[in-house]
C-alpha cells in the first residue's frame, strides 16, 4: 500500500495541533484518482477537524482521505471499558449475531457433511472486541475463537466471558495457513488500515470451501445519511465518522475486493440497525430510518443499508 505522511491539506480550526496525516492511494486498485465524496466535521480529543471523504474515479471505492495516523486512538487508549456498558452494547446485538449465525450454519452445512468428521468447525472472529460473538459461536458447538487489538476488550472477553482470544493486530497473528473453517469480521473492516491485506490474511487462513462473513457500514448509506442530516437538517451528527472509519465499500466495490482474494460472494443483504445508545430519540431515529431504507431499497431492489456479506473461499 502506497502511504505518505503529508501535511493536512484540509483547514484545521487548530493551528497549533499536532496531528499526523496520512495521503493514500486506493485499497483496492492502487490508483490516486479521486473525487469529493462527502465532507464532514467532528471533534477528536479537545479538536475540531475537518475531514474529506473521497471516491476512487476507476474502481469507485470510498475513503477517508488524507486521514489521521492514529486514526484507532479513540479505541485504543481512549475508550471506556464500561463492564454495565459493554454488556448493553452486545445485548442490542444479540439478535443480529444470532441470526448471523443461523446464516453462517446453513451456508457452512450446505457445503459440508456434518458426519464426515467427528471435529466440530473452527471459527475465528476477527476483532472479537469483548468476546460476545465467540461465546455465542462456542454455545453453538463451533471450536471459536477471537483476535482482538484493544486489551481491555480482549481482557473483558477472556477473563469475564473465558473464551479464547489472540491478542494484538492481525498483521502480528501467526496461524497455519487454511486452518479454519469460518472467518468472521463483524464492524472491523471500515477501521483498518489496509483492508486488502487483511482481507488477504483470512483468506489465507480459510480452507478452501470455509465461510467468511463480515459487516460493515455501507457507502452508499452513508451518504443518503451524510446528505440528510449535513445537507439537509444542518446537524453536526457523526455519519461517516472519519476519525476511525475509514472504508466504505458497497456490494459492488466489496465483491471486487472478496475477488482480488479468492473469495466470492454468495449473499449480502442488508443489515438490521441495533438500537445500542443511551439516547432513546436517536435510538428511535435509527430504527425509524430503517423503514425509510427499506423503503428505498424495494424501489431499487438492492441492498444500500449497512451491509453483512458471505463468501465462500473458492477450492
Ligand atoms: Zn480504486
Amino acid at each position: 500500500m502506497n502511504t505518505a505522511i503529508c501535511e493536512n491539506p484540509v483547514k484545521q480550526n487548530n493551528p497549533a495541533n499536532q496531528l499526523q496525516w496520512e495521503q493514500i492511494n486506493c485499497n483496492l486498485c492502487g490508483a490516486d484518482n479521486t473525487e469529493i465524496y462527502h465532507r464532514e466535521r467532528l471533534p477528536y480529543f479537545e479538536q475540531l477537524l475537518d475531514f474529506q471523504i473521497v471516491r476512487c474515479r476507476q474502481c469507485g471505492l470510498v475513503y477517508t482521505n488524507p486521514r489521521l495516523a492514529d486514526h484507532n486512538a479513540t479505541y485504543l487508549y481512549g475508550s471506556d471499558f464500561n463492564p454495565d456498558q459493554i454488556e448493553a452494547h452486545a445485548h442490542a446485538k444479540q439478535n443480529v449475531f444470532e441470526r448471523a449465525l443461523n446464516e453462517i450454519t446453513a451456508l457452512y452445512q450446505s457445503n459440508h457433511n456434518p458426519n464426515a468428521t467427528k471435529n466440530p468447525p473452527t471459527l475465528l472472529d476477527v476483532g472479537c472486541g469483548s468476546g460476545h460473538f465467540v461465546a455465542l459461536a462456542r454455545q453453538h458447538n463451533f471450536e471459536a475463537s477471537g483476535i482482538e487489538p484493544t486489551q481491555a476488550s480482549a481482557r473483558y472477553a477472556t477473563e469475564i466471558l473465558n473464551v479464547p482470544v489472540h491478542i494484538g493486530p492481525i498483521a502480528d497473528i501467526e496461524l497455519p495457513p487454511q486452518s479454519i473453517d469460518i472467518i468472521t469480521a463483524w464492524d472491523v473492516i471500515e477501521h483498518v488500515a489496509d483492508p486488502l491485506a487483511v482481507m488477504q490474511r483470512c483468506s489465507s487462513w480459510l480452507r478452501p470451501g470455509g465461510i467468511m462473513a463480515l459487516r460493515f457500514p455501507s457507502s452508499t448509506w452513508q451518504k443518503i445519511k451524510g446528505l440528510i442530516l449535513h445537507n439537509l437538517l444542518a446537524s453536526r451528527r457523526p455519519v461517516f465518522s472519519p476519525t476511525m472509519h475509514l472504508y466504505f465499500f458497497n456490494v459492488r466495490t466489496f465483491t471486487q475486493m472478496a475477488q482480488r482474494v479468492g473469495l466470492t460472494v454468495l449473499k449480502a443483504k442488508t443489515t438490521p440497525a441495533e438500537a445500542n445508545t443511551d439516547n432513546h430519540l436517536l435510538n428511535y431515529a435509527k430504527l425509524t430510518s430503517q423503514i425509510f431504507l427499506r423503503t428505498i431499497e424495494t424501489a431499487g431492489r438492492k441492498p444500500i443499508g449497512n451491509l453483512e456479506v458471505y463468501c465462500r473461499k473458492l477450492t
